[in-house]
């Protein structure tokens, strides 16, 4: 089957050379969207545009002077999909009025990932908000032979975020709500495009904590977070997000809506599809939706320094390489200073 999302598997040294089969797991599903819960809670302050992807924006003109070409700079090889034709932003503009970006100024900052190494030329950037009108969206690419790459708060470092040639950009920027909080289970659902730490804001205000934590949280998106499978500062403590996540809803290239968007805490029914979604970065569907349990936020926290080096300088660390003995050293009593030897 041709692919209809741009291929990416960024282990590879050319990813985009490989054509992953899009399509390979689509099944019927039943329509999401008619049993969701009718009032969904806004975020408070949720922006398309953050301080990291402003980072982007800010230093970039409409040609990003300084960011080659990612097809000027590697061997690579457009595949033979569609190019966009005014028809096609004519029917983009129908199934998403007002949402279809064609300003180059607007553009830029889309076609360049966060490293400034990666540099696209596509030519639209569409930003739905609803699970349907990805469907949409995506079923109409299929039937177009049209290309489509997914974007995130585009902080990704693998290049994956951005097109490699003029394929279409489907952010999920405008899909930032909250489905739904269980105050007791802490188990949240919430659109794909909600901003990582605007949903840490909206849990700890109820008592609990998002189970991921990483550096780009102003900007990257729940979605994003999923389809790179990020670890973070709470990796260790709370495990990976393929234990976390509970449920997801994905769209895939043909426009079927994969509905798993199950809150059980144990869910033994048939395969685990959301497994396959997580760490994707995208080359298998959309994800729309989320849901994900939240530990309770902790009563108090400690913090351990750990040294290698003794009170009289003496060196702890092992013989063997690779070995290192550590001393966990209290911290001084609450208003002293922390003194050289403490
Ligand atoms: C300062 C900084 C610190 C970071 N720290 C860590 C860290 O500690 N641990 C770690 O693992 N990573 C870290 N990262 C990288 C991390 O993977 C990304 O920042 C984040 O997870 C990507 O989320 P995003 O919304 O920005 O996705 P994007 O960058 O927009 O996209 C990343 C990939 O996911 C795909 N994608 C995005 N949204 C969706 C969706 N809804 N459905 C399907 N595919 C989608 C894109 O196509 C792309 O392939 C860091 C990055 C930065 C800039």
């Amino acid at each position: 089957m041709v692919p209809r999302l741009a291929p990416r598997c960024p282990v590879r040294p050319f990813p985009w050379q490989v054509a992953c089969s899009a399509g390979a797991f689509v099944r019927q599903s039943t329509c999401v969207g008619a049993s969701r819960t009718p009032v969904w809670g806004r975020l408070h302050g949720v922006q398309g545009t953050t301080p990291l992807v402003r980072r982007g924006s800010s230093s970039t003109s409409s040609q990003a002077p300084g960011v080659a070409l990612t097809c000027e700079r590697y061997p690579v090889r457009r595949l033979p999909f569609s190019s966009v034709s005014e028809d096609d932003l004519a029917t983009f503009e129908r199934i998403i009025p007002g949402r279809v970006i064609t300003d180059p100024e607007e553009l830029a900052a889309s076609n360049v990932d966060w490293l400034r190494t990666m540099r696209g030329c596509s030519k639209v950037l569409l930003k739905p908000r609803t699970s349907e009108e990805v469907s949409h969206i995506l079923r109409y690419c299929h039937e177009r032979n049209l290309a489509v790459n997914t974007q995130g708060g585009n902080t990704g470092l693998v290049g994956g975020s951005v097109p490699v040639f003029d394929e279409i950009i489907l952010s999920t920027a405008l899909m930032n709500q909250v489905i739904s909080f269980h105050n007791v289970s802490g188990i949240l659902v919430c659109q794909a495009g909600c901003i990582l730490e605007e949903l840490s804001r909206y849990v700890e205000e109820r008592g609990f904590i998002m189970p991921l934590d990483l550096g780009a949280k102003g900007s990257c998106h729940i979605g994003g977070n999923l389809a790179t499978n990020a670890g973070g500062l709470r990796f260790l403590r709370y495990g990976s997000l393929r234990g976390t996540v509970l449920g997801l809803e994905v769209v895939l290239a043909d426009g079927t809506v994969l509905n798993c968007l199950t809150s059980l805490r144990k869910d033994n029914t048939g395969y685990d599809l959301k497994q396959l979604f997580i760490g994707s970065e995208g080359t298998l569907g959309v994800i729309t939706a989320v849901s994900i349990l939240c530990p309770p936020k902790p009563g108090a926290v400690n913090v351990a320094f750990l040294d290698a080096v003794g009170p009289a300088g003496e060196d702890h660390r092992g013989a063997e390489p690779g070995r290192l003995c550590v001393q966990v050293r209290p911290l001084p009593a609450r208003g002293q200073a922390l003194r050289p030897g403490d």
